[in-house]
């Protein structure tokens, strides 16, 4: 009734695209009832969460944010939702995110913008804004998002929350509504590291209906463990107990925390730059080790995303047809007219743009020059982190370049897609590589908004960033 509450009081935020009162008031009741029988409790259960509108959720609405799924109902839970209902948390109901996922500011939702708690007046990034938004205002204790190419560290960064992507494969992408799929993980977003674990230990895990999800993971002493909820906890507390009991003053002693020349260049913001630093003096004083390495290839992830990225788009979005679910045009003269008008009502206009530049790429004559061309280059981007690897555990830098920016509609301006493709340069190589990462918030920037601290991990290393993220909070 709590989260109901402030959610009712702070819907200019603009955080929620649905609310299910009666659902989360049933699931809290039958919360209380298994306390109240002495069950043994999961430590999410009765915890209040809300879901980013591109997991598929039995019994809500399911938009993407899209015109194309207004009104649409999923006839079952994304595994992602349903392992967390099973854990026993008061699922709250849908957040505004970007169209399909696609965005960084959270301005491409066809349902409105959602606004960054710290100042209203500016975004609270994207795609996952609203699950950033719904933390940051104390809305729900945590949520879902989305990262497929920075969704999840980038809108944490921008509203001083915590969040973490995990390595590819770590959770079922089943239910979750498709952007780009070799690079779309989901992950939780939250007020700390302690959180996250907790929600990601429950989410994670291997699905039979992915063929892309893990059966193994690696541990962090470097054996292998099933995929299943609960092993990052394990892993954690051993890890925890293991660097606890070696030195408590100093808990990251012998960590080697890598920081690439690259992320600290020409077009970081000064109040970023000086805020990352200090996190990083921070580390090196609770005992882990600074290493000076290299990413060479930072810059071309930029295109080579936005080359991949679009060119799956392209293919998934072709299911939205007017045919089989979701909107289809009033008025047509033949399938072929109604494919267009359907397609041309339902996206808006970045999904278009995405849409038209994948299906460009994809094409017989620039394949070759494009799209496998960006395949060749995200190999070596994974490669040269394997490269970075040798010297260090993890990596940490800024997650974006600049603090939030003022809304685009509020200030008058017009959103330049080039220029936001940009901002994306420190979240994409990892999407790019498959690896996790996290951003942990690290003070203030420019304009007293908050900046977050990247921390990248090598694959399956969850544990370590959430330890590390964990001693630094
Ligand atoms: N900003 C990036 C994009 O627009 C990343 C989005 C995401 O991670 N879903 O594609």
């Amino acid at each position: 009734q709590h989260a109901l509450d402030r959610i009712a009081a702070h819907t200019q935020l603009g955080a929620f695209l649905h609310v299910d009162a009666e659902g989360a008031l049933a699931a809290a009741a039958a919360s209380d009832a298994r306390r109240a029988a002495g069950q043994a409790l999961s430590r999410l259960d009765g915890v209040p969460i809300a879901h980013k509108d591109i997991f598929v959720t039995e019994g809500q609405p399911t938009t993407a944010a899209s015109k194309m799924l207004q009104g649409y109902q999923s006839p079952f839970d994304a595994t992602v939702v349903a392992r967390l209902k099973a854990a026993g948390v008061v699922n709250l109901g849908k957040l505004n995110c970007d169209e399909f996922a696609m965005g960084g500011a959270n301005e491409n939702s066809a349902y409105g913008v959602a606004r960054n708690p710290w100042d209203t007046s500016r975004i609270p990034g994207g795609s996952s804004g609203a699950s950033a938004v719904a933390v940051a205002a104390r809305l729900v204790a945590a949520t879902t998002g989305t990262d497929t190419g920075g969704s999840i560290r980038q809108p944490a960064a921008l509203t001083g929350i915590t969040g973490i992507k995990p390595t590819y494969g770590r959770c079922s992408r089943y239910g979750m509504i498709a952007f780009a799929s070799s690079l779309d993980q989901a992950g939780p977003m939250a007020r700390t590291a302690e959180d996250c674990a907790l929600m990601l230990d429950a989410m994670s895990g291997f699905d039979p209906r992915d063929a892309t999800s893990a059966e193994q993971v690696r541990l962090h002493d470097g054996s292998l463990a099933a995929n299943q909820p609960g092993v990052i906890g394990k892993d954690l507390a051993a890890l925890t107990l293991s660097a606890e009991l070696a030195d408590k003053a100093r808990p990251l002693a012998g960590l080697r925390v890598g920081v690439p020349k690259e992320f600290f260049g020409e077009g970081v913001e000064a109040g970023v730059l000086a805020a990352t630093r200090a996190a990083l003096a921070q580390l090196e004083a609770m005992g882990a080790t600074l290493v000076d390495i290299s990413l060479p290839r930072t810059e071309l992830s930029i295109p080579v995303y936005y080359i991949i990225a679009p060119a799956e788009a392209s293919s998934n979005l072709s299911r939205y047809d007017g045919v089989k679910f979701g909107h289809r045009a009033a008025k047509y003269s033949d399938l072929n007219d109604m494919y267009c008008k359907t397609r041309a009502e339902g996206f808006g206009a970045e999904v278009k743009r995405r849409i038209m530049i994948g299906t460009y790429v994809l094409s017989h004559g620039y394949y070759d020059a494009y799209y496998l061309q960006a395949q060749k280059l995200r190999r070596m981007i994974a490669d040269d982190f394997q490269a970075a690897f040798q010297q260090c555990d993890v990596i940490a830098g800024p997650v974006a370049p600049t603090v939030a920016r003022p809304i685009a509609t509020t200030s008058g301006s017009q959103t330049d897609p080039v220029a936001e493709y940009l901002a994306d340069i420190f979240t994409l190589p990892a999407s790019l590589a498959g690896l996790p990462g996290m951003s942990v918030p690290c003070g203030f920037g420019e304009h007293g908004m908050p900046v977050g601290l990247q921390l990248i991990g090598n694959y399956w290393q969850e544990a370590r960033l959430l330890h590390a993220a964990h001693a630094f909070q």
